[in-house]
């Protein structure tokens, strides 16, 4: 079964070559969704070699420049000099259909950031946002967004949802909630909000105390073998809006044990038909993907 792997971070570790390589060695049939943190800034090679099997997305490496040098106050606010840069770029980036989407927007990582620097809690409907939501309806874009499941994150994602009721929103990690009824409660409320499952499952905390942390916190739904009874039950009652992701977030992530536990340990416990729907379609519908 192909996968789209809807939360890749293309990052200078590997080259284009080495991903497409990986690529169909895993058969993944696309990847990205999210942009590079760390870079590679010109992703022009990697849309040359990867062409339609790359998702290639905008805005994630502004937001976190804007949050290094101006803060949290700094993403709330329209009227940067940034903002501006990346409004034209997006809306130049959509015209010339080079890009699907806006993301990964990190809004709310207060918990879920190991990196204090790193962190950071934004208004999520403040008006440097919806400037962007703006911009993926006019193109018909989808963004995708890093948010916890606190109140207020949650009262201004449904805000956000139901203005721009035409966007696609997905939601990375599903909010890193545990809280399965509140998805459910979301996900019936609001037709385009949809719940990515990267790092939910067991691979990605490699060493104790992240393990320890991610238990507590009921961030792992899946590993090797078991998905969580209450999440296999969410998503058959919701197989239109969940979408799968590897999340290389830094360079020790291992892929290939990812993909695997992606495959046997949420795809193998779902009916075949909701499971090709997480696997990729779901995303080539809501990403238009081809
Ligand atoms: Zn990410």
């Amino acid at each position: 079964m192909v996968i789209a792997d809807v939360h890749r971070h293309v990052q200078h570790w590997i080259t284009p070559g080495g991903l497409l390589a990986e690529m169909d060695e895993l058969k993944i049939g696309w990847a990205g969704a999210v942009s590079a943190p760390y870079g590679p800034w010109d992703i022009q090679p990697y849309m040359q070699l990867l062409g339609k099997r790359y998702i290639a997305t905008t805005g994630q490496m502004t937001l976190t420049d804007i949050h290094r040098y101006k803060g949290v106050r700094g993403i709330e606010d329209a009227q940067t000099h940034d903002y501006k840069a990346l409004v034209e770029e997006a809306n130049r980036l959509f015209e010339a259909g080079a890009i699907k989407g806006l993301g990964e927007l990190i809004l709310n990582n207060e918990n879920t950031n190991p990196n204090p620097s790193f962190r950071r809690k934004v208004r999520i409907d403040s008006p440097g946002i919806t400037q962007l939501l703006d911009i993926a309806k006019r193109w018909n874009g989808f963004v995708q967004i890093h948010a916890e499941d606190d109140a207020s994150s949650v009262s201004e994602l449904a805000k956000l949802a139901s203005y721009y009721s035409t966007v696609p929103i997905i939601l990375s990690h599903c909010l890193f909630t545990a809280n399965t009824g509140l998805i459910d409660e979301l996900l019936k409320k609001y037709s385009n909000l949809f719940c990515e499952m990267s790092a939910r499952n067991e691979s990605l905390y490699g060493n104790y105390f992240a393990k320890q942390k991610a238990e507590k916190f009921g961030w792992i739904v899946f590993d090797d073998q078991s998905l969580k009874p209450e999440w296999k039950s969410l998503i058959e009652k919701h197989p239109t809006r969940f979408m799968v992701g590897t999340d290389n977030f830094n360079a020790s992530v291992d892929t290939r044990k990812v993909v695997r536990q992606i495959r046997q340990g949420l795809l193998r416990n779902l009916p075949l038909e909701v499971a090709q729907l997480l696997a990729s379609g779901n995303a080539v519908r809501v990403m238009r993907l081809e």
